[in-house]
């Protein structure tokens, strides 16, 4: 998808507001405007990429440093947290800019989303 056309892009150009949790140069974390959860925060890198199938390994290591970080902020890393990424059609992804899920601040649950027949 062209990133004009991207929601998140929109929300790094500051086209469409968030609430944000934390941000650095290269990575945002907001609140999920639909949450799941009691705490449900959805991180991004600020360039586009579709999913995490074409992450670069070397800035999904900076990401996953940067989730750590927001982890920390968030004050859920005693309870424990659910961290999940959608890959495509069949992993349910709804929006092609790559995006963690951050669910935390109850149990999660054995699986999220419908269950499997
Ligand atoms: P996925 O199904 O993994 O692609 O998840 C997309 C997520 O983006 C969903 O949990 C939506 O609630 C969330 N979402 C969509 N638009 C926005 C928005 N403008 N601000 C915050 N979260 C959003």
């Amino acid at each position: 998808m062209a990133t004009n056309d991207c929601i998140f892009c929109k929300i790094v150009k500051g086209e469409i507001p968030n609430q944000t949790v934390l941000e650095d140069e290269n990575f945002l974390a907001f609140n999920d405007i639909n949450p799941a959860r009691k705490i449900h925060v959805l991180v991004i890198p600020k360039e586009h990429y579709d999913s995490f199938d074409v992450i670069p390994p070397k800035i999904m290591g900076n990401m996953t440093a940067f989730i750590q970080k927001v982890a920390s902020k968030l004050g859920i890393k005693e309870d424990g947290y659910r961290l999940i990424t959608n890959i495509g059609q069949h992993g349910g992804q709804e929006v092609p800019h790559l995006h963690f899920h951050i669910l935390a601040g109850e149990y999660a649950g054995r699986l999220t989303g419908e269950q499997l027949k």
